[in-house]
């Protein structure tokens, strides 16, 4: 009898547990579809360490063949297009993308909707990477919303949309913004900020700021979700779609383990002054790990001013690491901005 109790007990439990583990994934949420895409992850040139790459005018060759992914698109709203939780893909350039039966077509770069399943797939990653981190969760959310992504001729040029942070657009000049993970990424840099002090970057500094977070964001997500690059820098950012305006090689658009100085290095441009924060952030990841350094560097921005200085940024971040992490991180923070002339 007792026998007999256990083994009805143990039905009920594991009947319990199916239904327990099955109920977020029966449609509680409108957008817990899936769908494969072919994806660059993060770009040809890191992927595969060819720093000979070219774009070719936006060509498909066979050089590229093995830098070319199949992943899971996550979030879906189940309608068979990029749309999701946390972007919705629109292109002015190309027919939008339509998936059958659970999957994309495995679209190549000559394709304007490989650059939508880029688009989609980097900016979702990079809201799971913030999530990972614990915002959303332990902490409070970071950009929770869907925003939209813009595939045109004419990318950040475009006027409509330069006034709207929140959302992003990719243009196709030289290799397309969207054909470079850390583009993308960089691009949600900037909505992510806005996001959390909304009009973020008014001024020079905070400017500089918005650009160093978008490159750093764009490296950290890169190398949570493909690894950790091997064959080139991993503190280059932009390696492909560097390749059609750099000559040195590596190719990088910028990098975050630059030797800028403030105020020497200051030149009044928010993508070279912001190689000066950068830097600091990247030294801290050095100091602290991946997962502290970007939870405490996300956690400070919150306290941002729209248009903070260095310093005072500086300090908050200073502030956030003794919150998190204690007096030992607050100052290896403290030390990575001293390097930088900014404390
Ligand atoms: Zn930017």
């Amino acid at each position: 009898m007792a026998h007999r109790n256990l083994a009805a007990a143990v039905a009920v439990a594991a009947t319990l547990a199916v239904a327990a583990t099955a109920a977020p994934a029966a449609g509680s949420s409108p957008w817990d579809h899936t769908a494969a895409g072919t994806v660059f992850s993060p770009n040809p040139v890191q992927d595969l360490g060819n720093e000979s790459l070219t774009d070719a005018k936006d060509a498909d060759y066979a050089a590229l063949a093995a830098a070319y992914h199949r992943v899971t698109l996550t979030h879906l709203d189940g309608s068979g297009t990029l749309t999701g939780q946390y972007v919705r893909v629109k292109s002015s350039t190309g027919s939008a993308a339509r998936s059958v039966n659970g999957a994309f077509p495995a679209y190549h770069r000559d394709a304007d909707q490989f650059e939508q399943v880029m688009g989609y797939y980097w900016v979702t990653t990079a809201q799971e990477y913030l999530q990972h981190l614990g915002f959303g969760g332990a902490l409070r959310p970071v950009n929770q919303r869907q925003i939209e992504l813009r595939v045109d001729q004419y990318g950040g040029d475009n006027s409509f949309f330069r006034d709207n942070k929140a959302n992003i657009t990719v243009g196709k000049g030289g290799v397309d913004d969207a054909e470079d993970a850390e583009v993308v990424v960089h691009e949600y840099g900037h909505s992510v900020q806005d996001g959390q002090v909304p009009g973020f970057g008014t001024t020079l500094e905070s400017g500089a700021i918005g650009e160093a977070f978008g490159d750093y964001l764009a490296v950290v997500v890169t190398s949570w979700r493909a690894g950790t690059p091997t064959k080139t820098p991993e503190a280059c950012v932009a390696d492909w779609d560097s390749v059609s305006y750099t000559r040195t090689v590596p190719h990088c658009l910028r990098r975050l383990d630059g030797t800028k100085t403030y105020p020497a290095d200051v030149v009044g441009e928010v993508h070279a002054d912001g190689e000066i924060w950068s830097r600091a952030l990247w030294d801290i990841r050095t100091a602290l790990g991946d997962t502290k350094a970007s939870t405490l560097i996300v956690e400070a921005q919150f306290a941002f001013a729209p248009d903070t200085t260095f310093r005072a940024a500086a300090l908050d971040t200073v502030a956030a690491a003794q919150r998190l992490y204690g007096s030992s991180a607050a100052t290896a923070v403290t030390k990575a901005f001293q390097a930088r002339g900014i404390l």
